[in-house]
């Protein structure tokens, strides 16, 4: 299948994700009072996501952006996760905070959280994600914060891609199966 511009269905508008990013950025605000954060960016799909987040957020904060992949074809999980860039600083004693664009079979959120318990001993490891697809699930993760729960979609915008176009609409859309 080929996703046309036309053919997408809008999921949540440009000012439904911003207002769930200000809701998830003052739970935050709340659970970090003010310590500092250190914000790690899953490239690419959570760029935007993560830089509209840190805007809100009011604590001292550095950003770091890692790249992971794991998409095999252009609708499903390969299965395996890899790690195309993946330096960090060194994050003992840090508050780090993962920051996805959605969890779908959770494999990359495991392999996320795994890495850091393996290397470093963290002060707190939060994991956000802006979408959340439950019933995709085939790990026991959950995401400490997340925006949106969507069912079995292939949706792309506002950071997710179809074979590397539509990152950059300001919505999130699908394709409706015919
Ligand atoms: P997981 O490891 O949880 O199966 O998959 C996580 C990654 O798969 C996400 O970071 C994202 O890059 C990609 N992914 C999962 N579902 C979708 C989707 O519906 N659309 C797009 N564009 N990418 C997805």
């Amino acid at each position: 299948m080929d996703i046309k511009i036309d053919d997408l269905k809008i999921l949540f508008t440009e000012d439904e994700i911003q207002n769930k990013i200000k809701d998830i950025a003052s739970k935050l605000n709340e659970f970090y009072k003010g310590e500092e954060v250190y914000a790690i960016c899953v490239l690419k799909g959570a760029v935007m996501f993560a830089v509209d987040l840190v805007k809100h957020l009011d604590m001292p904060l550095k950003m770091e952006f890692i790249r992971l992949s794991s998409y095999g074809t252009a609708f499903s999980t390969s299965g395996k996760v890899n790690a195309v860039d993946i330096s960090l600083p060194d994050l003992n004693d840090k508050n780090v905070l993962i920051i996805e664009d959605i969890i779908d079979t959770g494999l990359t959120a495991k392999f996320l959280m795994d890495f850091m318990h393996c290397n470093f001993k963290t002060k707190s490891t939060k994991f956000c994600s802006l979408l959340d697809k439950k019933v995709c699930r085939k790990t026991e993760i959950e995401p400490d914060y997340f925006g949106f729960e969507i069912d079995e979609k292939f949706v792309v915008g506002y950071g997710l891609d179809y074979e590397g176009y539509y990152r950059n609409l300001r919505y999130i859309g699908y394709v409706e199966a015919k």
